[in-house]
């Protein structure tokens, strides 16, 4: 059954450095174990920024970008019947993995070693449809509208990993770059009775009077010590001098776990900084796990993103502003 035009919009990138530019495509069909989605909305993450400046150096290109893809199912293709035609979801960063590797067979298809990645190595929701393989596909709550649902689709899913890694025993959780991720993790965390200290870049006052609003105990520059030593932080701003301040700010035994795809370089620090058992460490990617985790746990915790939303030929512009700092919460384009 065809319930596509044939013709559809979308944004493409053709060359790292340069500007998406809007292009008029033929709608994919879907194959084997895929399903054709209707994009409602697409979430612009940092990692986007990094594909296009050149930073992440293996995008298939060009490239229609975005992995927050939140949408309808208007087709499925042969062999695919997790979902029909009507239902309602989205779709990851992780787009597809082997099954076979050693890293599939422990579990953590997040470092399949054939991985494939929605919005860089296939291509994803900057357009009106996408395919997407429905195994990666996660069903969405109904209470929420598409343009909320997208974010929670990286933003929401990285920041589950990054606190799910930072450990149980967290009372005082810090919390570096307060956008899209971060905002999100916050609602989690402070759901489950943690306290929440949010750090942004130096001087960003509005955002730091948006995590109080949210519930945080305590905002400030990233500069500054907390009042209290924390038990854990979790870094979502590619700022790699974060790392040393976040190490500096924790507990003995404490974890810095660092979200992000891509990081300016690590300063050098003392060893001091880590000794008594810190621990620094990164998150890679997402599990299928991981998704229906924490869109049962963001539905349950009653988890709000706030959104700012563009038009999809508007994608240049809500690039530019995520680039200044300027989108409270996290960014979205709608078709
Ligand atoms: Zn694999
Ligand atoms: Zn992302």
């Amino acid at each position: 059954m065809r319930n596509a035009p044939k013709l559809m919009r979308a944004m493409m990138l053709e060359t790292a450095g340069r500007p998406v530019e809007p292009r008029c495509l033929h709608t994919p069909r879907p194959g084997p174990g895929q399903a054709l989605i209707r994009v409602h909305a697409c979430g612009v993450c940092r990692t986007d920024l990094h594909i296009c400046d050149g930073e992440l150096t293996h995008p298939r290109l060009p490239l229609i970008l975005g992995h927050e893809i939140a949408g309808t199912i208007v087709e499925v293709g042969e062999d695919a019947s997790a979902f029909q035609v009507g239902d309602r979801v989205g779709a990851p960063w992780l787009g597809w993995t082997c099954g076979e590797c050693r890293y599939c067979r422990r579990g953590q298809e997040n470092l399949c070693e054939h991985a494939r990645f929605t919005g860089y190595t296939l291509d994803g929701g900057y357009a009106e449809y996408a395919v997407a393989d429905q195994r990666y596909c996660f069903r969405l709550p109904d209470h929420y509208e598409f343009a909320e649902a997208a974010p929670l689709l990286c933003a929401g899913l990285i920041g589950y990993r990054s606190y799910r890694l930072a450990g149980e025993e967290v009372e005082r959780l810090g919390i570096y770059g307060f956008g899209a991720a971060g905002h999100i993790v916050a609602q989690v965390a402070m759901h489950q009775g943690r306290q929440v200290y949010a750090f942004t870049r130096p001087g960003d006052l509005e955002t730091q009077a948006f995590a109080r609003r949210l519930g945080a105990v305590w905002a400030g520059d990233s500069t500054v010590r907390p009042p209290v030593q924390l038990d854990a932080a979790l870094i979502f701003a590619p700022v790699g001098s974060l790392v040393p301040a976040a190490l500096a700010a924790i507990r003995p035994a404490g974890v810095v776990v660092c979200g992000g795809i891509h990081m300016s370089d690590i300063p050098a620090f003392p060893y001091s900084l880590l000794w008594e058992e810190r621990i620094v460490r990164s998150v890679a990617n997402l599990t299928r796990q991981d998704g229906e985790e924490l869109l049962a746990i963001a539905a349950a915790a009653g988890v709000r993103p706030t959104v700012e939303r563009f038009r999809l030929e508007q994608a240049n512009e809500a690039l530019a502003r995520l680039r200044r700092g300027e989108i409270s919460g996290a960014a979205v384009l709608t078709t």
